[in-house]
């Protein structure tokens, strides 16, 4: 098949452009490259089934395929705060113009959502029933609201033009080639903690988090993409381990063999108290869960950075 992977140049788009040519695809990588990286696919650049386009998701596209991973967008709060009217165009206009490219081509489209869709959830651990507690208009709205009212032009695209789409909600998840400077908090406790400088935990650390490892992810899309024509999703993906951020702290600390001590800083307006994706749906649609426990997605996350570190 013919793939159309946007924001195939980030973090998790590099894993999927790797793993479908690895499945015997053709790629087609669309990136504005706002927080993507050449580095992350510079790999792939001499694979003739691979193709790099430059292209801002918010402007219509003209291309031929069969699939289309819906990716673009910047994830980290950091990065998706810095221009939040844009933010809040990607995940819009974007999932506009590639519903509308879907409809034009017959092709079936798969939405990276979040778990940010669930706010700062009242009920725990979540299931896709939950419709979620967000503020409309706080600092991290750009981004929850973008990602809700994307789902919401997925499902009326489906319901009014028959298209075929399955949208993910996507938990927290970590692992090689997240950007050193993305902001996110694996990727700042590893490099933190490789380099002996303290490590920044936001309020009291309290608050959880559960964190998937990548290629657990990786095989989730490619599972969602290929069930059944009647699952469209919404569909919970990650990995239901819950941490306090100071437990992670602690765990990046052990694992790296770190003097760096924890220091506290003022939690983000918003940030949410805790998270837990339920998989139920995922177990029983698509018969996936995560194999890869923290410690050992850690262990590998560190050691990414520890050669990205020496490199530098
Ligand atoms: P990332 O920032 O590494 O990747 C996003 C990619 O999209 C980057 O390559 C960026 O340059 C590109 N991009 C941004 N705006 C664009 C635009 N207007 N046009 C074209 N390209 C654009 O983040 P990621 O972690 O790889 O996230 C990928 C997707 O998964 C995002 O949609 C994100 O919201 C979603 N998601 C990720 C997580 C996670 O924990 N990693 C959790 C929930 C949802
Ligand atoms: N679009 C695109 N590529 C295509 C077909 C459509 O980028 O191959 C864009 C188109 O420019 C429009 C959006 O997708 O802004 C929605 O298209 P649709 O046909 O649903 O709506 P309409 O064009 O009727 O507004
Ligand atoms: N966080 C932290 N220190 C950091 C970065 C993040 O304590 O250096 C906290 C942040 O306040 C949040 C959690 O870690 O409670 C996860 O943050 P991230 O930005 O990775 O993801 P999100 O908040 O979008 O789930």
């Amino acid at each position: 098949m013919r793939i159309l992977i946007t924001g195939g140049a980030g973090f998790l788009g590099s894993h999927l452009c790797e793993r479908l040519l690895g499945d015997g695809h053709e790629v087609l990588c669309a990136d504005n490259f706002f927080t993507g990286r050449k580095s992350n696919i510079r790999h792939l650049m001499n694979n003739p089934d691979f193709e790099l386009l430059r292209h801002d998701v918010t402007e219509p596209l003209s291309v031929e395929v069969d699939q289309i991973y819906n990716l673009a967008c910047p994830a980290s709060p950091v990065h998706y705060q810095h221009d939040p009217i844009h933010t809040m165009k990607t995940s819009v206009l974007g999932a506009m113009n590639m519903l509308g490219l879907a409809k034009r081509l017959g092709a079936q489209i798969f939405q990276a959502s979040t778990s940010e869709v669930y706010g700062d959830p009242e009920v725990h651990p979540q299931p896709e029933s939950y419709w979620g507690k967000v503020n409309p208009v706080g600092i991290r709205s750009c981004y929850d609201e973008g990602k809700r009212c994307a789902e919401t032009l997925f499902f009326d695209y489906h319901r009014q033009h028959d298209i075929s789409i399955k949208v993910a909600r996507i938990f927290n998840t970590y692992g090689p080639r997240m950007n050193p400077d993305d902001g996110r908090v694996v990727s700042n406790f590893i490099v933190q903690a490789l380099q002996g400088q303290d490590i920044t935990v936001y309020g009291e650390g309290q608050q959880t988090r559960s964190f998937c490892y990548v290629d657990d992810l990786i095989d989730g899309f490619v599972c969602l993409m290929n069930s059944g024509s009647d699952v469209t999703g919404p569909v919970n993906l990650g990995n239901p381990g819950e941490f306090t951020v100071r437990e992670l702290a602690e765990h990046v600390i052990d694992l790296t063999g770190s003097p760096s001590k924890l220091v506290f800083k003022p939690l983000p307006e918003d940030d949410p108290r805790q998270r837990k994706p339920n998989i139920s749906k995922a177990k029983s649609l698509l018969n996936w869960q995560p194999e890869i426990k923290l410690d050992e997605g850690l262990k590998r996350t560190i050691a990414y950075y520890e050669k990205l570190l020496t490199a530098a």
